[in-house]
């Protein structure tokens, strides 16, 4: 029997373990989508409490915590950071086979060098020791990303941010690139007219650009996404239930825009309209300025309006929806190709059902301009767990070319979630050292090592122009 946990861990056979020890395990880490905060990145932020860089707005440990039964005082409200904590270990023992349960013993292995598992019985004194090794420098955010090897990370920004954090970050020279990805996800929801021009207000400030017009709407957006660039981003993001793609005239978008304006609501097909226009503009933009664009489809959020209305959004109340996504994505697709205009691009489903869709889609627009110019993002979210990224990469593999792909990126908000790429590349080495095992493919370790690693890192480095 394996241990539990030990060095080769989700590796089957000697030459899955060969792969990971010789070929992936110290590769350093480029994470190109993560909702790290900037800010404690730019202050060098130390935690209190293993409880406030573990449970405060980690909402898959939430969700878990209340489906055992825990009561919210415990997990947003106002109890003690220790009796959150010792909810949460008590929850533990009940995730087993949930990805949380091998998160959790590889962030305290990782990060704290602490090999207990943890359960109510144990919670006293991991609580202590994790506690304790927090209050020492290598501890503070950026020392937890250099322990993992991280040289690069892409937060998540709203065109009105000021990018403060990121300057000063870049100013002080801190080891670790941390650059800003645009992420115009509010500029385009226009499904509540009143936060739609509250948002407008906002922008306004930013760009320094009144706002009456959609004309001015644009400029004021393009003076943003300048910003951006200006200040190093080169990586554009979006969280959309499914991609818009209907048709439009441009003066079509500027009623609509001045509908708006005047505080109306929009018929469904306006809001789509609306949607669609700003999608092929940022696109543009995102082209002309060599970005690679990414799209994060499929969520259906905000599912228990009782809990919204009491916690907000991001808190834990989101699922996998059911969307259509082929005919839209392929026709966005299509008409920024046709125009020139197709950026690199990277696709992300949430629901498991569209697999075969994504990796069959990225090839109607590899057109041999450059390799692995429209990627199919690593399992996402509900999907980034084992059985899901087995399954992205066998059906990457069989439909597209798994050698080309970019890999893994945490998506996280959590400093203590970078233990999720050793994750990915033990599933990557494990996947190939069985094919090899079983002689479906050549003993041939020079080169599938060397496949190891440009999914593992330097694909990655290639493609984004950081
Ligand atoms: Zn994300």
């Amino acid at each position: 029997m394996k241990q539990f946990l030990d060095d080769n861990f989700l590796l089957s056979t000697k030459t899955s373990e060969m792969l990971y020890h010789e070929y992936a395990k110290d590769l350093p880490i480029i994470d190109y989508h993560n909702h790290l905060s900037p800010e404690a990145i730019a202050n060098n932020t130390q935690f209190d409490t293993i409880t406030q860089a573990w449970l405060n707005g980690d909402h898959y440990k939430w969700r878990a915590m209340r489906t055992n039964g825990v009561y919210e005082g415990f997990i947003t409200g106002n109890k003690s950071d220790r009796e959150k904590f010792d909810q949460w270990a008590a929850t533990v023992p009940y995730t087993m086979r949930n990805p949380l349960y091998h998160w959790t013993h590889l962030e305290l292995k990782r990060y704290f060098d602490i090999h207990d598992l943890l359960s109510a019985q144990t919670a006293g004194k991991i609580y202590e020791q994790t506690n304790k090794l927090l209050q020492t420098d290598d501890f503070r955010v950026r020392g937890l990303l250099k322990k993992m090897k991280v040289e690069l990370v892409c937060t998540t920004d709203d065109p009105i941010d000021s990018l403060e954090h990121h300057q000063a970050i870049r100013e002080e020279n801190i080891g670790i690139q941390v650059l800003p990805a645009f992420r115009p996800d509010k500029a385009m929801q226009v499904d509540d007219v009143m936060s739609f021009n509250n948002y407008l207000n906002q922008l306004e400030a930013a760009a320094n650009v009144s706002i009456s017009s959609y004309q001015d709407y644009l400029s004021a957006l393009k003076k943003r996404h300048d910003y951006f660039v200006s200040n190093n981003c080169s990586v554009s993001d979006h969280g959309l239930e499914t991609i818009y793609a209907e048709d439009y005239t441009e003066a079509e978008v500027k009623l609509i825009f001045e509908k708006i304006r005047k505080g109306n609501q929009l018929t469904i097909e306006e809001i789509n309209i609306f949607k669609s226009a700003m999608l092929v503009t940022f696109a543009e933009w995102d082209f002309e300025k060599g970005f690679v664009q990414q799209y994060h489809v499929g969520a259906m959020r905000n599912n228990n309006s009782r809990k919204m209305k009491e916690l907000g959004p991001d808190t834990g109340w989101d699922s996998i929806g059911d969307y259509p996504q082929a005919k839209a994505l392929s026709k966005f697709l299509n008409q920024l190709d046709n125009n020139n205009t197709l950026a690199k691009t990277i696709i992300y489903n949430l629901n498991p059902a569209d697999n075969e869709v994504f990796a069959t889609m990225i090839g109607n627009f590899n057109d041999g301009s450059m390799a692995g110019k429209i990627q199919w993002g690593s399992g996402w979210w509900f999907m980034d767990q084992k059985e899901g990224m087995i399954s992205q990469l066998n059906t990457l593999s069989n439909m597209g070319l798994l050698s080309k792909f970019v890999g893994m990126l945490t998506d996280s908000r959590s400093f203590l979630s970078f233990p999720r790429h050793e994750y990915f590349r033990r599933i990557l080495c494990d996947l190939f050292g069985k094919d090899i095992e079983n002689g479906e493919l050549p003993n041939d370790i020079p080169w599938i090592g060397k496949l190891v690693q440009d999914i593992s890192y330097n694909n990655t480095k290639n493609y984004f122009s950081f």
